[in-house]
C-alpha cells in the first residue's frame, strides 16, 4: 500500500484527490493537510509517515510544502501552479513529479500544438478557467507556449489570453494561422475527475523515477 497525504485537502482539487486515493486499491489516504482543516504539514509528516505527498494548494505555499516534504524523505506529486519551478530544482532526499495539467487530453493538446507550430506561420493561446483561479496565465498555457517555442524557435513564444468566468472549469484553445487557413486545437476539462488518472499514475511512479525532478505527465506515460 502506498501511504498518501494530500495538502490543500479542503480545496476543490484536494477533495477530489482525497476521493480518488480512497478509491484506489493500492493506496491509503493517511492525512488531509489544510489550514482550513487545522492540520499542519510538518505535524502530519512526523506522525502519519506518508510515502507520497500530493500538493494541490496555493502558489504562495507550494514551494515551502515541497521543500518540507523532500527534506523529510517524502516523495511529492505537485499539481499546484503559479510558482517559480526554479525554486525547487536541485532538491535532494526524495523525488518530485510536477505537471501543470494531469489530464491526458491536455497533455495531447500540448504535443499536437508543438507539432503544428513547426508548420503553421503563427499561433495564439486562449486559456479559460473558473473565476476563483489564483494564477494567470495558467501553468498549462505557459507550458504549451514553451513547448511550441521549443519546436519552432524562430517564431517566438505564442501570446496567451486569459479568461476567468463562473461556470468554467479548465479549458485551453490553441489557434494556429497560415495563408487562407486556421487550425484550432481545444481541450476541455469539464470535471475535476479528468485529472485523477494522471495524479494516481504519478503517485504510483514517483518513487521509482531516476531523476529527482520530473516536469510533465508525458514523461510517465
Ligand atoms: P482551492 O483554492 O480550491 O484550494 C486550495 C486549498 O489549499 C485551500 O483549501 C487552502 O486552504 C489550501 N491551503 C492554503 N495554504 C495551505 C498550506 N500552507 N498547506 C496546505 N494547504 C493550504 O484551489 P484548487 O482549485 O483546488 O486548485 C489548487 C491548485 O491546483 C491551483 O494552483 C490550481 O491552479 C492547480 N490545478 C492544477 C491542475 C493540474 O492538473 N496540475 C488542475 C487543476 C488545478
Amino acid at each position: 500500500m502506498i501511504r498518501v497525504a494530500v495538502s490543500g485537502a479542503a480545496g476543490r482539487m484536494g477533495e477530489t484527490v482525497c476521493e480518488a486515493v480512497e478509491g484506489a486499491q493500492d493506496m491509503e489516504l493517511v492525512a488531509r493537510i489544510d489550514p482550513a482543516l487545522g492540520l499542519d504539514l510538518s505535524a502530519a509528516l512526523g506522525v502519519q509517515h506518508p510515502d507520497v505527498l500530493v500538493d494541490f494548494s496555493i502558489p504562495a505555499t507550494a514551494v515551502a510544502n515541497i521543500k518540507t516534504a523532500v527534506a523529510a524523505g517524502v516523495h511529492v506529486v505537485v499539481g499546484t501552479t503559479g510558482f517559480d519551478v526554479d525554486e525547487v530544482r536541485g532538491l535532494s532526499g526524495a523525488n518530485i513529479v510536477m505537471a501543470p495539467n494531469f489530464a491526458i487530453g491536455a497533455v495531447l493538446l500540448m504535443e499536437f500544438a508543438a507539432r503544428a507550430a513547426k508548420y503553421m506561420r503563427s499561433a495564439e493561446i486562449i486559456e479559460l478557467h473558473h473565476d476563483r483561479k489564483l494564477d494567470k496565465p495558467s501553468g498549462t498555457a505557459k507550458r504549451t507556449a514553451e513547448l511550441m517555442q521549443a519546436a519552432a524557435p524562430d517564431k517566438g513564444l505564442p501570446p496567451i489570453h486569459s479568461i476567468r468566468l463562473p461556470g468554467l472549469v479548465a479549458h485551453e484553445e490553441v489557434i494556429l494561422g497560415d495563408l487562407g487557413q486556421t487550425l484550432t486545437i481545444r481541450h476541455d476539462s469539464i470535471d475535476r475527475e479528468s485529472f485523477m488518472p494522471g495524479v494516481l499514475l504519478a503517485v504510483r511512479k514517483v518513487a521509482s523515477l531516476s531523476e529527482p525532478l520530473t516536469i510533465g505527465l508525458e514523461h510517465l506515460l
